[in-house]
């Protein structure tokens, strides 16, 4: 031990600063809980929707590498992934702005939108960060419920609209319900929401979605300038740990997205393996794993159906128990399990989709909850 740390900590206890009265209303985030090691069992996390497999080997020896000049600044302006991005979905660079995962971005977004008092309308039950972010900027979060089968309300959320909405934030497939918006339902949405409101489509399980009358978002871009789609790495790319995500927006909006970014927040690695995440070899692998992710999802879900479950349909990589009161309680009888979930309040439980021995696990775990019931 060092001489001071051996010495009694005299800082007084209370302070006079002035902390932002808006940071009373910031709820806490609760992180996916950690897998915690139960002798004689394999524990399996499916509580963060990560993507189970390890990355690419491809990926991994361009961040190897990269981590050699980590006493170097990453590129601020983050130029060649915007590069790549671009070119992947054929849009102009200008309409590109990347942050530390989608997370990042939509802080850069609420940032660029509200001031203390401006309203953010989104559904709810959806994404915790959410009402988080909403709220650090001292907006008002507007919360519409989602229908009963954890769809989007998006005439409800229309009609949330006022003269002090800013943005409107809608996610699809929703995290943690699972179901998707239709193409349809998008476009008389953003016909009745006026033009000079900010419409932010969350698809960070776009690349899951199966069901062919999900919309994607960016082909809505072109009628309507006011939607701006945010999109990860961190799901289907499998790179949540390296924090990296991006906005396609109109180039107003995507240069604003930049100057509310916090300067160099996209590491080099970050940066560096999402470039190598888009090549044609890359993608094509991790193709193979979203599609097994997938075919795993339509086999819990029919699974779980055959044993009695009602539960809402899922475009992304994790089904959604909607057990309310016992969310608790469910999430605990997993855990025993040996299986990480995720309890959200008293809603339900959401449950990642993982390897296949995860998968059987659940499916056996959730008829043996009914069985006991
Ligand atoms: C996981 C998730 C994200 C992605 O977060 P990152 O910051 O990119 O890791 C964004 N939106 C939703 C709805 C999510 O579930």
């Amino acid at each position: 031990m060092t001489e001071s740390q051996t010495q009694p900590d005299e800082t007084p206890a209370v302070t006079e600063v002035h902390l932002r009265a808006a940071l009373d209303n910031v709820p806490s985030y609760v992180a996916g809980k950690p897998a915690v090691e139960r002798p004689g069992l394999t524990v399996h996390k499916l509580s963060s929707n990560e993507n189970p497999y390890p990355p690419l080997p491809s990926v991994l020896e361009v961040v190897t590498r990269a981590a050699g000049e980590m006493n170097r600044y990453p590129d601020m302006n983050v130029a060649a992934l915007s590069q790549a991005i671009a070119d992947e979905f054929e849009v102009p660079v200008g309409q590109v702005a990347c942050g530390p995962g989608s997370v990042g971005v939509l802080a850069q977004i609420i940032d660029a939108f509200c001031d203390a008092g401006d309203e953010v309308v989104f559904a709810w039950r959806s994404f915790e960060a959410y009402p988080i972010l909403v709220a650090l900027a001292g907006a008002t979060s507007v919360m519409v419920p989602v229908t009963d089968q954890g769809r989007h309300d998006l005439p409800a959320m229309a009609a949330a609209v006022t003269e002090r909405t800013k943005v409107v934030l809608i996610c699809t497939p929703n995290n943690p319900t699972g179901p998707s918006v239709t193409a349809p339902e998008l476009e008389e949405f953003l016909a009745a929401v006026p033009r000079d409101v900010a419409v932010v489509i969350d698809e960070a399980y776009v690349e899951f979605v199966t069901d062919e009358y999900c919309p994607d978002a960016l082909t809505f871009r072109r009628n309507h300038p006011n939607v701006i789609v945010l999109r990860t790495f961190s799901k289907a790319y499998g790179l949540a740990g390296l924090r990296v995500g991006y906005a396609v927006a109109a180039e107003p909006v995507a240069d604003a997205l930049r100057k509310t970014a916090v300067p160099f927040a996209v590491s080099t690695m970050a940066q560096l393996a999402a470039i190598a995440s888009l090549t044609p070899t890359a993608k094509a692998e991790l193709q193979e794993r979203v599609d097994v992710l997938v075919a795993e999802r339509h086999r819990v879900l029919e699974a779980l159906t055959e044993q009695g479950w009602d539960l809402p349909d899922s475009q992304a990589n994790f089904v959604w128990f909607p057990v309310g009161e016992r969310a608790a309680e469910f999430a605990q009888f997993f855990d025993e399990a040996g299986l990480v979930v995720r309890a959200l309040g008293t809603d339900g439980v959401r449950v990642s989709i993982g390897e296949p021995e995860a998968n059987d696990r659940v499916i056996a775990t959730a008829a043996a909850w009914r069985a006991e019931r």
